[in-house]
């Protein structure tokens, strides 16, 4: 279907004020900050900039009404959930459009996020009426024991500018189904996406008090009160390992229990046995999907020595065949990135591979002209020192270098600090097993590029983050188990 780009209405339906206590309303000194379109450097609109008191008052809406929330029927807030999933999907062409002008990703990914993201409503919607708890005796046979399940408390979310929906549903979705309140903070470059969901969920039947959305340039300010005032009880955060590190540090103080989704350094294995068609797909998927800046992406490409040149010269003629433009163009593949420092950071990235002795295949340099573009690229010969290989690209360059054998490109794999997924490519059941089982991962994409999925347990392990989100346990990171001792007596 096209969408008309030209439809002003998309941004200027989308609420811009700061959504709290179910009402919208300035921020403090009616502050604003301006919100750009990535594919052109242009001013979209501008939304309110939250000063620390805001984020008080946010908080202080979502305490008020928690404990009412939480004594809500289970099969009430699965309701509101299950109608939001509906909302979204109807507007799907209008989220998508807005997501592509505030972030930059072609309308058909955007598409697919609205898609991925109302999956997060549908799948708690489903999880809100099977919470559960237990019954047991003990051991000795003189008491009761009664375990029952009960909403965490008021929790603070914060949620990073690459999935702009997908990361507030993956969040809002369960702690709603678990009882919780909540204040939620989106990155500044998109806020829209959050704004239009709120909307949504208030449209969808959600008390008010329950979701507060706080937008602001100033979040160090903002939230670190917050977080040590006492009254959040939970923080569920995603982005960067190095914010995730501030934010756990001023958690310390009053306990606050924490899910931390961080970044990643995915290796993607190719070995001599894979099928390389399956191959070139998954690397196509997982180096691409959201123009790279995804913390799944694929970062450190180990091609079997034997394979190598074949994979590189069948997947650079994939890369270059990407058309690259506006994501509202509907035959773009790749968009612009984020923003100047984003791309600055993917140049310099490649420079110093280039300067290591890697060798371009495709892509390599950026164009002229307004936007953040930068092509799709391809690197060969890249040596295991280069700084990409170290650090998250974060944009649409591959690095490729070659392994020998398996404990070789195991111990390559698990050497760095990250440990969020792995990309695995072979046709040997076992190979497949003991390697899934050896690297030092969340998760593991054998013989697929793609992992996420509302109904799977995502995340990561060392300094990839605490905690998982979607899949059964997802509900259980808003959730406390509570104990009640019971003596039965016996009958005299
Ligand atoms: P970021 O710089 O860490 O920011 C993430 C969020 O934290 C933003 O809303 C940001 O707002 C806020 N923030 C930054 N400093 C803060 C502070 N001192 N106190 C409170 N909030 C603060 O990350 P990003 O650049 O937006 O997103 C990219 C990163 O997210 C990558 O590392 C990527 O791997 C990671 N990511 C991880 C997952 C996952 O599930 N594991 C999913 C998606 C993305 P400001 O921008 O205003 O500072």
């Amino acid at each position: 279907m096209t969408v008309d780009v030209t439809r002003p209405d998309v941004v200027t339906d989308v609420p811009k004020q700061l959504f709290i206590g179910g009402a919208w309303t300035d921020a403090t000194g009616g502050r604003t900050f301006a919100v750009d379109d990535p594919a052109t450097g242009d001013v979209l609109c501008e939304i309110a900039d939250a000063a620390p008191a805001d984020g008080r008052r946010a908080l202080k809406a979502a305490v008020a009404v928690q404990e009412e929330w939480a004594a809500t029927a289970p099969r009430a807030r699965s309701e509101i959930l299950r109608r939001a999933y509906e909302i979204i999907l109807a507007r799907t062409d209008e989220l998508a459009l807005l997501m592509t002008l505030e972030m930059g990703k072609p309308l058909k990914e955007a598409r697919g996020e609205v898609a991925y993201a109302a999956e997060f409503f549908r799948w708690f919607s489903e999880e809100a009426v099977r919470i559960d708890g237990g019954f047991s005796t003990t051991p000795d046979g003189a008491n009761r024991i009664l375990v029952m399940r009960r909403p965490v408390g008021p929790c603070l979310l914060i949620t990073p500018w690459n999935f702009p929906l997908a990361m507030g549903t993956r969040k809002i979705g369960p702690a709603v189904a678990a009882g919780c309140t909540m204040v939620l903070k989106p990155a500044p470059q998109t806020p829209l996406s959050t704004l239009a969901l709120a909307g949504i969920l208030t449209e969808a039947g959600l008390p008010p008090g329950v979701l507060n959305v706080v937008t602001t340039t100033d979040a160090g300010a903002v939230v670190e009160p917050l977080l040590r005032g006492g009254e959040v009880r939970k923080l569920s955060f995603t982005g960067s390992t190095q914010v995730g590190r501030i934010l756990l540090a001023q958690c310390a103080d009053t306990v606050v229990r924490t899910s931390m989704e961080l970044g990643g350094n995915a290796p993607f294995i190719v070995f001599d046995d894979a099928d390389l068609d399956v191959a070139v797909d998954g690397a196509m998927t997982a180096k691409m999907r959201n123009m790279g800046e995804a913390c799944t992406a694929a970062n450190r490409m180990f091609v079997h020595r034997t394979v190598a040149d074949a994979f590189a010269a069948r997947f650079a003629e994939r890369m270059a065949a990407l058309t690259v433009g506006p994501g509202t163009d509907p035959g773009s593949d790749v968009g612009p990135l984020i923003d100047a420092a984003g791309r600055g950071k993917v140049e310099e990235l490649v420079e110093d591979a280039l300067r290591r002795d890697a060798k371009v295949v495709t892509g390599g340099t950026a164009p002229d002209g307004p936007g953040y573009f930068y092509p799709p690229t391809v690197l060969t010969d890249v040596s295991r020192d280069a700084a990409l290989m170290r650090t998250e690209i974060f944009g649409p360059v591959a690095a490729i270098t070659t392994f020998e054998d398996e404990d070789e490109v195991v111990r390559a794999a698990n050497d760095t600090e990250w440990g969020l997924v792995g990309y695995l490519f072979t046709r040997d059941v076992d190979r497949a097993l003991r390697i899934s089982e050896r690297l030092e991962v969340g998760m593991v994409g054998l013989n697929t590029g793609l992992v996420s999925n509302p109904a799977a347990p995502f995340g990561g392990v060392k300094q990839s983050g605490l905690g998982r989100e979607g899949g059964r346990v997802g509900i259980e990171e808003f959730l406390e188990y509570k104990y009640v001792a019971i003596p039965v007596r016996n009958r005299t």
